[in-house]
């Protein structure tokens, strides 16, 4: 029979943590499915850590990893994957915003239809703040642009992986994680199940404006490299209009009409910046190779191969 090893990320979940548990265990109990639920408690000040403990003694589907702080949800996800036994891991919220009903309908996806996971993504955002959803929809839009990082609009971490995919996951060790951004680079068969937005059951949301905004900032640096040409572009633009100017002000000089000094000064010192922005371009390409390089990504990753071994991302 496979196992199924659900990690929900926890920061600070006292008040949702109980009906989270009950909910996923009724789910659970419907399923042929054996359970591993991984409590992933990312340096909570609150009672989260008291609960899981107590689920934990009477349950031995429950197993807990701690963190020493906060140490955010990447980390936390990532903690997760790593200690995961199942077949299939599904990343789940706690606050009960993804529905543990969908459960069922994504492991047939991934035991009889051959998907090798299954992402969800809410197809409204009733109930959310409109600032909120107006930049996000716009990050989606700005990221899909600037990088080959597929991101659909609305995606939720909430996923249902085979053994595979997670090993993919994993092998892409970098620090600095933005696991949305990583589940399309990774490549696969991915089905998408649509959902209504669902309130928090309980407790307050751990996402601040900046706390987001950082977080867009750190998906756009980690999967786009165009912020750095921008550079190269911004230089060429300067230049050219410094150069092109520079020339028309000299050529109406030689032919006798008043052009002011300070605008050949202007005109000089457009054309420096704009060059100076071009090396700094240059700059940008090497940074943009070191930074790939200290990635370490995998060059590729297998989906299938009858040489043996998955090589890679079989570790
Ligand atoms: N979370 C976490 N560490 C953090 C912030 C959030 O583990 O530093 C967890 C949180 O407990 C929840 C999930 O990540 O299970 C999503 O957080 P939240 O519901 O606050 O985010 P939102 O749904 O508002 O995007
Ligand atoms: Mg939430």
């Amino acid at each position: 029979m496979s196992l199924v090893s659900v990690i929900v990320p926890c920061y600070n979940e006292e008040e949702v943590l109980p009906i989270f548990y009950g909910e996923l265990t009724r789910v659970a109990k419907s399923m042929k499915e054996d359970f591993e639920v991984i409590f992933v408690d990312d340096g909570s000040s609150d009672k989260t850590l008291t609960l899981i403990k107590g689920f934990a003694k009477t349950d031995n589907r429950v197993k807990y990893i701690s963190f020493s702080r906060n140490f955010g949800k990447e980390a936390a996800m990532y903690a997760g994957l790593e200690k995961s036994l199942g077949d299939f891991v599904c990343l789940m919220d706690a606050d009960l915003q993804d529905p543990p009903s969908l459960l069922p309908e994504m492991v047939k996806a991934l035991e009889e239809e051959g998907y090798d996971s299954v992402a969800t993504r809410r197809v409204t955002r009733k109930g959310e703040p409109k600032l909120r959803t107006f930049f996000a929809n716009n990050f989606y839009r700005v990221m899909n642009g600037v990088s080959d990082a597929r991101m659909m609009s609305g995606a939720r971490d909430y996923r249902l992986m085979n053994r595979k995919f997670v090993n993919a996951l994993l092998s892409l060790s970098e620090k600095e994680r933005f696991t949305k951004g990583m589940f399309g680079w990774i490549g696969f068969k991915t089905k998408w199940i649509d959902f209504d937005n669902v309130e928090r059951a309980a407790g307050k949301t751990k996402w601040s404006f900046t706390k987001l905004f950082d977080y867009a900032m750190g998906g756009i640096v980690a999967f786009s490299s165009v912020p750095l040409k921008l550079i190269t572009y911004f230089g060429i633009c300067l230049s050219a209009v410094g150069f092109i100017s520079l020339i028309t002000s000299i050529i109406l000089r030689l032919c006798g009409i008043y052009v002011s000094g300070w605008l050949f000064v202007l005109e000089a010192v457009g054309l420096m910046l704009g060059v100076q922005n071009i090396l700094f371009g240059f700059y940008g390409v090497y940074l943009e190779n070191i930074y790939t390089e200290v990635k370490n990504r995998p060059i590729y990753i297998i989906g299938e191969t009858n040489t043996g071994d998955m090589i890679d991302n079989d570790k």
